[in-house]
């Protein structure tokens, strides 16, 4: 099945604004807290909310005690007071474009004006701007409503953020014709105005479209109003286990969209389903391609073969036979994600809830296999040399004393434990005599910053899960664009000096050439995660794993041609 995800899809700003600072309330603030309604509506997300103690407040209470958060929505100024005077402290995460409007209303009904808001009757965002109205807020909802209005006073009209904007349109020049004395205040967000362009658009390329988020949340309704309007079949999910597989074979190509409020993890559940089915006209040979890949991704294979490919690129540009130490790699690599993905089974229910699915269904032949792995990479160590076996117990140990300790805490301190391990494996173990070999040092440096970029970039996909429970990465720390930004000059740098040691060190051959091919595809990651949609993990973890196996080719048809 062909499957196309919008440009704009998931959380907007506001609502991943509010929900940082949840998470950040949650770790430094003592007492109760709480978030005042759901912050968002996804039960997965509100459940690791209550884990790390923050609870849903439905209705104020006379007294209380703890800080309440208020949502991205927004409140009703006597809201915040009763808040206040049952004795919470209360912060702040309405969206900076809600206060907007909200000051606007508040504004205008202060000099006298009627405050016209168009939005949709009982939601949460229309009765704070309403609230802000006081007495001169007029709420209009529907076209009779409309009609039916009669303004003796100037008055002003705004929206509700997430309206849809050629019907505010139509709505207030109406309502202007008719009553002249009157001024329009396009509030609706521009977030909100691109995804539903996107959606018209995504819906014109494709044959149906999926809208994923919760059925209560009225922009998410939207999406699935404007696909209809378009003329394609809607599917209105909120989770993945909503798919209607049967449905969805009669089409050969599906759009997925989703609310401003529905979490990346379970966007990518319903793209990997999705992605499964077969589509009408899709041949066993493209279907069969796919979901050997997905195999190869979900049993963490891929992962141990991108760590085999390192070594063979490495062995190969210092001149090393043998494929002894690729087996050490690709043995050691699996079974260390797979026992890692299997313990940290927290993050991946969030990153990549089919994979973490897949993993715990055989969980047995997956633990099997990783302490074989384990075993025999040891033992083939063992066979290499003493030295050899010693190095890998040196990187097995590092391994343990990071998880075990507090180092973990520390921001980037994962990427450049897996970046020395990796290196260590691909560099050191086949070396013959590596305390002794200068390349075998330049050729470690190198691989080193190339893991360095393949962790950033998986670091950038797994963002939204990593954050939830906590974990403390580079690009939580600076953020994505940030980040994306620095890995786009450290590809740009590393790609020149990379090429030196070809050109100027003696003994150093073309292969070595396969270190710029291979920063420069970093560099074509990069640009594609600006340009694609992050949500899509599959297709994007194998293109990151992939970096590995391009330098590995490059190195092989680079000694053989030159
Ligand atoms: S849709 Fe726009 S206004 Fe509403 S919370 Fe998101 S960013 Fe803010």
């Amino acid at each position: 099945m062909k499957v196309k995800l919008a440009r704009i899809a998931g959380f907007c700003m506001g609502v991943r604004e509010a929900m940082d600072l949840a998470l950040e309330v949650s770790s430094g603030f003592d007492g109760p807290i709480f978030t005042y309604g759901p912050l968002i509506h996804n039960p997965s997300a509100l459940e690791l909310l209550r884990e790390k103690g923050v609870e849903v407040l439905k209705e104020i209470p006379e007294k209380g005690e703890g800080t309440v958060i208020i949502r991205a929505h927004g409140i009703t100024p006597l809201e915040r007071n009763r808040l206040e005077e049952a004795g919470f402290q209360v912060i702040d995460g309405t969206c900076p474009r809600v206060i907007k409007v909200q000051s606007i209303a508040g504004h205008y009904a202060e000099k006298g004006f009627l405050v016209v808001v168009v939005g949709d009757k009982g939601h949460p965002e229309v009765k704070g701007i309403l609230g802000h109205a006081g007495e001169k807020g007029i709420l209009v909802s529907s076209e009779d409503e409309l009609k039916a209005l009669s303004l003796n006073a100037p008055y002003i009209i705004v929206a509700q953020t997430t309206q849809d904007r050629e019907r505010f349109k139509e709505w207030s020049d109406w309502l202007l014709k008719k009553f002249p004395d009157g001024r329009i205040f396009d509030t609706i967000c521009d977030s909100t105005k691109r995804r539903q362009e996107e959606v018209r658009r995504l819906a014109s390329e494709v044959e149906a479209v999926i809208v994923v988020g919760g059925k209560k949340s009225a922009n998410t309704k939207r999406l699935a109003e404007i696909v209809e309007e378009e003329g394609k079949e809607v599917f209105f999910v909120e989770t993945e286990r909503e798919i209607d597989e049967d449905a969805l074979r009669r089409f050969s190509s599906v759009g997925v969209t989703a609310g401003a409020s529905t979490p990346n993890w379970v966007i990518n559940g319903v793209l990997r389903r999705v992605e499964a089915i077969p589509g009408k006209d899709e041949s066993i040979f493209s279907r069969a391609i796919w979901r050997t890949l997905r195999f190869l991704h979900e049993s963490n294979l891929w992962t141990g073969l991108s760590g085999a490919s390192l070594c063979i690129g490495a062995s190969n540009i210092l001149g090393i036979k043998g494929y002894l130490g690729a087996l050490i790699a690709f043995f050691l690599v699996f079974a260390m994600h797979t026992l890692n993905r299997l313990i940290d089974e927290k993050s991946g229910r969030f990153n990549d809830p089919l994979r973490t699915a897949f993993l715990l269904k055989y969980k047995k032949v997956f633990l099997s296999a990783s302490i074989f792995g384990v075993v025999a990479a040891f033992g083939l160590a063992l066979y290499l040399s003493t030295l050899k076996f010693v190095i890998l117990l040196f990187v097995v140990a590092l391994g343990l004393l990071y998880s075990v300790t507090r180092l973990k805490e520390l921001p980037g301190s994962k990427t450049l434990f897996v970046a020395g391990a990796w290196a260590t494996l691909s560099v050191l173990i086949p070396c013959k005599d590596p305390f002794n070999s200068p390349s075998c040092w330049l050729v470690l440096f190198f691989v080193f910053f190339l893991v360095i970029l393949r962790d950033v970039l998986m670091e950038i996909i797994d963002l939204q899960g990593d954050r939830l429970v906590g974990r403390e990465t580079m690009t939580i720390l600076l953020g994505e664009e940030k980040v994306l930004k620095f890995t786009a000059v450290l590809c740009t740098i590393f790609a020149v000096i990379s090429s030196f040691p070809s050109i100027f060190l003696k003994g150093m051959g073309a292969s070595f050439l396969a270190f710029p091919i291979a920063f420069l595809y970093g560099l074509f990651l990069v640009k594609y995660f600006k340009r694609e949609k992050l949500g899509q993990n599959l297709r994007l973890e194998l293109m990151v794993e992939a970096l590995s196996m391009v330098f590995m080719v490059s190195s092989l048809i680079l000694s053989i041609a030159i």
